[in-house]
């Protein structure tokens, strides 16, 4: 399999496609998913191309993972919660829909499920006040 250009995320990153955009860098894009499987559950992706990690060149992961620690410690913040869930599919076989690199970040609040993966689509105002709970947790957690 060959990495698609038209993939979701791919047209997300060239700004072709809308997204609630909570941090960018250089390197990485982090916006809510619009089918979370709990509240404030969003995702991180590199902007070079890779289907998934096992594909990708290994220069991404420092700066994908300084970002998904960035973000997730926000997301903590935000939601105040007890721990946060960091997931990542690669293949079909494992979960995988949209094949360029991405990692959820989902908070958890104990005793609270996880919906299933790919599930309903979020409101879109609720999706604005998470992504605008994030954002405000990443500036008051900035040094
Ligand atoms: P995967 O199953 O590939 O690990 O995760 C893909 C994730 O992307 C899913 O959680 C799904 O809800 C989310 N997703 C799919 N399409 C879109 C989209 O167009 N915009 C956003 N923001 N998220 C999407």
């Amino acid at each position: 399999m060959d990495y698609d250009n038209n993939n979701i995320f791919s047209k997300i990153i060239r700004g072709d496609i809308q997204c609630e955009k909570i941090f960018e860098n250089e390197h990485v894009l982090s916006f809510m998913d619009i089918m979370p499987q709990v509240n404030g559950h969003c995702l991180v992706v590199p902007k070079s191309p890779s289907i998934g990690l096992l594909d990708a060149d290994p220069a991404v992961f420092a700066p994908l993972f300084s970002a998904v620690q960035h973000i997730g410690n926000a997301v903590k913040f935000a939601f105040n919660a007890d721990g946060i869930t960091i997931m990542q599919f690669n293949g079909e076989a494992a979960g995988q829909t949209v094949f360029h690199l991405h990692v959820h970040i989902l908070p958890r609040i104990t005793g609270i499920p996880l919906k299933p993966h790919n599930g309903t689509m979020e409101d879109v105002e609720i999706i604005k006040k998470n992504g605008n709970l994030i954002r405000n947790a990443l500036i008051r957690l900035a040094p």
